[in-house]
């Protein structure tokens, strides 16, 4: 089969899901090609570990509405994937459905057999990849009742498998643990959540901020085996327990492990696309071939504001390069300018961060941080470069955001910054 297309959009997630949008905004009778391993149509990620998995969400409502997007001009291939793509011939291969291709990695892709191969010719291509869940490499990790969670699939069957257990265990208590273990204790279980760092989200804060967020939770329901990893699973066929490094055993008859994720660079390491975690691109979002664009997680980022490049996996970063993507395959030639931001909700606890909250001179409190509404406020350079917020409204969080990306001078600010009853929006008026 040989086909052609104006754009080809690689993943159905976030970033491919609002790429999609905004080309048929833009362009809304240019031929679209949307191709996704995932085999259900398009949905958003967030309510997988949260309301979708506490059951408070139904199947339904966890898809994007069909009707903002299904158009005769757009095809939508689901539960293929693409091999790889000839950058040059701007041509994407997939293997035919049905076909078994035992050794993809031996095919020679300067020539690849139409026999096994489907062609796609396309003028403007989106890398969109995505993340997958790291596995551990631990004995018995393939037992039944062992999950990961990355696709609304994975988290039916979570739920399915959590409603009978007794004793859950979740593996990583990063931010997608965490939500999935509040998810848990919302279906009345008592998960335990074991970590490997001596402190949780220890890539986000330091051991005292980290302490602080740890007691929120405790508070909540959650219990945690910290500086401890998994050495290997226990059971016949069924998972049964956790033997971990330090010797200790768990009783689990169900487990979550969320133990960090790997980027999908196939695509780029099969076409000789350069790869690093991700696929650099630059501030238009393109990889080193003109056509030829990446967005969402996948992507490493030239960012214009910090000189740096960026990996960022994170729904707002997603969405944001998505829609940017999109701009400029349509010829708009745009260049990044976003303040990267992160958010999560655990129960009642609400998270919002942004900026840079690991390399600062000193951090100032705003708000007790025994009640479950503060913000950490990190100082470098005589500038706000960061903030984690919980319970915080918007328009503090607006006032931050705008400290953030103005750099205004807080010298000699800390009073104000620290005192809840003054406005932040008044330290960026004064500069
Ligand atoms: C359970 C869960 C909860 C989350 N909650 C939050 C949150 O609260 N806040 C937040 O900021 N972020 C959250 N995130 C992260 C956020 O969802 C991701 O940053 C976002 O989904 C990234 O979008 P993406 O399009 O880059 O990748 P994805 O959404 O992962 O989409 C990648 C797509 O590519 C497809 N694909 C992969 N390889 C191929 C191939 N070779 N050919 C064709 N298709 C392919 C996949 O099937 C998938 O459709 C959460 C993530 C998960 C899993």
């Amino acid at each position: 089969m040989h086909q052609e297309c104006k754009y080809l959009i690689i993943g159905s997630g976030i970033a491919g899901y609002y790429c999609l949008k905004e080309l048929l905004t833009l362009d809304p009778n240019a031929h679209i090609i949307m191709v996704s391993s995932d085999s259900e149509p398009p949905y958003d990620r967030p309510p997988l570990s949260k309301d979708y998995l506490s059951g408070m969400v139904s199947r339904e409502e966890a898809f994007f509405n069909e009707r903002e997007y299904k158009v005769p001009n757009l095809e939508l291939m689901l539960g293929r994937e693409i091999i790889s793509v000839d950058p040059k011939r701007k041509l994407a291969f997939l293997i035919h459905e049905g076909t078994w291709a035992p050794d993809i990695a031996r095919w020679d892709w300067e020539s690849p057999s139409s026999a096994i191969f489907d062609r796609i010719h396309f003028e403007k291509a989106l890398i969109a990849t995505g993340v997958r869940p790291r596995m551990l490499g631990v004995k018995g990790e393939d037992m039944a009742g062992i999950h990961y969670l990355r696709s609304i699939r994975d988290a039916d069957a979570i739920r399915r498998d959590a409603a009978s257990s007794k004793s859950p265990l979740v593996v990583g208590a990063g931010f997608i643990g965490v939500e999935a273990a509040s998810s848990l204790i919302r279906l009345g279980l008592k998960p335990i959540i074991i970590e490997r760092n001596a402190y949780i989200w220890a890539t986000l804060v330091d051991r005292a901020v980290s302490g602080i967020i740890q007691r929120q939770l405790e508070k909540r329901g959650m219990s945690f085996i910290l500086n401890d990893g998994v050495r290997y699973f226990s059971g016949r066929n069924r998972v049964e327990g956790a033997v971990t490094s330090s010797g200790r055993e768990i009783a689990a008859d169900f487990v979550l492990i969320a133990a960090g994720v790997l980027p999908n660079v196939e695509v780029a390491s099969n076409s000789g696309i350069a790869f690093e975690r991700g696929i650099p691109v630059d501030r238009h979002l393109r990889t080193e071939y003109d056509d030829i664009y990446a967005a969402g997680d996948i992507a490493d980022i030239d960012n214009p504001a910090s000189g740096e490049r960026e990996h960022i996996e994170h729904w707002n970063k997603a969405q944001y390069t998505g829609r940017l993507a999109a701009r400029n395959m349509y010829g708009m030639n745009q260049p990044y300018g976003f303040l990267s931001t992160i958010w999560s909700d655990i129960l009642d606890l609400h998270i919002e961060s942004a900026g840079n909250t690991s390399r600062y001179d000193r951090y100032i409190m705003r708000g007790d941080p025994d009640s479950a509404s503060f913000a950490v406020i990190y100082i470098r350079g005589g500038a706000v470069s960061g903030y984690l917020a919980i319970n915080r409204d918007n328009n503090e969080l607006n006032a931050l955001n705008g400290l953030i990306s103005s750099r205004a001078d807080i010298s000699g600010k800390d009073g104000l910054i620290a005192n809840e009853s003054h406005n932040l929006n008044e330290l960026m008026d004064k500069r």
